[in-house]
Formats: C-alpha cells, structure tokens, sequence
C-alpha cells in the first residue's frame, strides 16, 4: 500500500465492477491506464484501485491490505457470518445498484412451500453461512449443500429439495420450475471500510463519499420545467414527486401562466407527467441532473 493514498477494493470484472467503475467515473475519479493490472492508481485522487474477486473484498478490507471496498451485501453478510473480523466492518455507504434478493425457493407444487416445510430436509446454496443462521434463528434443522453456482438446477438433480440463491428478476427461478416463498436478505452494492481508513487521514475517504452521494442522489434527481396556470398552482404542485419549493417565474405577455422550475427527488414516472398535464400542466420538460451538492 503506498503511504497516504487510499486503497479501494473493486471487483475485477462482474456486475459490481460495471457499477462500480461507472460510478467512480462519475465521481471524477481518472484512472491511469494500466492493461490486465491488479492495481489501478487514480490520476486526479491519491486512490488506487485493487481489482480481485467479489468474494475476496471483505476479507482483503479487514486485513487492511484495502482501506476500503465495494461489494455486495450479500458476499459482506457471507463473509461476516464466517469471521468476526468482517462482522467489525462499517458500511460507510449504500451505492443504489446491483439489487438483488437472497431468497428461498423449490420446486412448484412440491413439497416444500414455506420455510416450516424445511426441516429434515436438503437446501442448495452458495451462502451456506448466511442460510445457516437463517435457519437456526427460526429453530429448524436441515442440511445445507453448498454449491459454487448453478444452484438452480439443484432440485432437478434431486441434490436437494429447496434452494437460496440471489434472484433479481425471477426469470431463472421460473424458467427451472422453481417458486420463492421467503426473503432470506435484500441487497445492493455498498461501500465498506475498515477501523483505519476510518479514523487515521479518512480525507480521501471522505471526498469519495460525499462524490458518491452526489452522483447517487444526481441519478435519482430530475430537474422540471413547465408551463401552468396560474390559479392551478397548487394541484400541481400536490403532483410533482419529492419538490420542496418550486421557482414559480412570470411568463411574458401571460398574465393567466406561470413557469415552474422544480427539483424533484422522487422517480419522475409518465404517469406523473399525464397527471401534470391534467392537472393544466403544459410544455413539460424533463431534464437530468449532472451533478449535485448539498
Ligand atoms: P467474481 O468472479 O468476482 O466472484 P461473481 O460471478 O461472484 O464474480 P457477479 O455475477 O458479477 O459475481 O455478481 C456480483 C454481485 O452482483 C453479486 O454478489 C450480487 O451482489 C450482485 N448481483 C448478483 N446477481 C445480480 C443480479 N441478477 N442483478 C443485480 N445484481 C446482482
Ligand atoms: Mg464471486
């Protein structure tokens, strides 16, 4: 580790690294180009990135060989369950992507339909820690297979009676003739850090994490511009998701209209766009918002 810059553990290549190097980019973080390297240094932050398996950051994190770390709850609650070293460390930051669900399922119409059908019986999984504890806290007793992938073709093998894998969509479940009945954990990416990189010189901890809030609350922000009458301010105001105190600015040569500039905070739907509209909304713009800072 080179003294006074901070570490960040990045999965090499997966979904977490799609998302997490979208949002470094985002963030300004520049990275000196480097091909097939374990390290990335940041040109523009004194950060370097360390890119390994997903399954490697808690541990890489808790070691100190990482300052800090994106992973997923999931691998995080896994690895927790295991070592109390990683039970220690601090979710510094929820990142808003990779969501996902570690779930319950089993084969339609079988014999297992809900978590009390479990016991006695064989549970295929990836996160055999995670579904242990699952298990001991409702008090049932079953064996656990632990699988490296392809869990869903565990009960077809007759490997096991039920699975607990990550589901996003439901699409793989249904296509292997599998139902969920119990949410083990919800999860997304979130930036994790250890005691160190905490207390001693957190300055470029710091800086990532106010970037990363601004680039997540920027993502989920639009920006409204409108037309209304004036006497219908108030229903539309009623409508526009998440807007504190719209600017509400003459429009030449219209005494009846107003224009409206808001911040909305909540998702912007079409739904929200056709109840401005009848509510005697016009010229209705949405616009992104590139950056944000409180
Ligand atoms: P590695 O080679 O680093 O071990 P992997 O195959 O374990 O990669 P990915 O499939 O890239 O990992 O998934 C990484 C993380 O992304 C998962 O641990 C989970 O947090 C999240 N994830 C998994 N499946 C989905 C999904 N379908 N949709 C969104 N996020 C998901
Ligand atoms: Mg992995």
């Amino acid at each position: 580790m080179n003294a006074g810059r901070l570490t960040l553990a990045v999965q090499k290549s997966g979904r977490l690294a799609e998302g997490g190097f979208d949002l470094l980019k985002q963030s300004g973080v520049k990275l000196a180009y480097a091909r097939d390297a374990l390290m990335r240094r940041a040109e523009n932050v004194p950060l370097d990135l360390m890119l390994i398996r997903d399954d490697d950051i808690p541990s890489f994190v808790a070691s100190g060989s990482c300052g800090c770390g994106i992973v997923g709850e999931n691998v995080l609650a896994e690895a927790a369950a295991r070592s109390p070293r990683v039970a220690g460390l601090e979710i510094v930051q929820r990142l808003g992507f990779a969501k996902c669900t570690l779930k319950l399922a089993a084969p339609l119409e079988g014999p297992v339909q809900s978590v009390a059908d479990l016991e006695g019986r064989a549970i295929a999984t990836s996160y055999p820690a995670l579904t242990a504890k699952f298990l001991a806290e409702r008090g049932i007793t079953a064996e656990i297979v632990e699988m490296g992938g392809s869990v869903e073709v565990a009960p077809r093998m007759k490997i096991a009676d039920a699975i607990c894998d990550l589901v996003s969509t439901g699409a793989t479940l249904e296509a292997n003739g599998l139902a969920a009945f119990e949410t083990v954990l919800e999860s997304e990416a979130v930036l994790i850090a250890n005691r160190e990189a905490l207390n001693g010189g957190g300055a470029t901890l710091e800086l990532l994490v106010e970037r990363f809030k601004g680039v997540i609350a920027s993502r989920q922000t639009k920006y409204i511009l409108l037309n209304a009458p004036k006497d219908r301010l108030d229903e539309i105001r009623a409508v526009l998701p998440g807007a504190d105190a719209p600017t509400v600015a003459p429009v030449v040569g219209r005494d009846d209209v107003v224009a409206i500039h808001a911040v909305c905070t909540e998702e912007v739907f079409w739904s929200t766009l056709e109840q401005i509209k009848a509510a005697g909304g016009r010229s209705i713009l949405v616009l992104p918002i590139e950056k944000m800072m409180a």
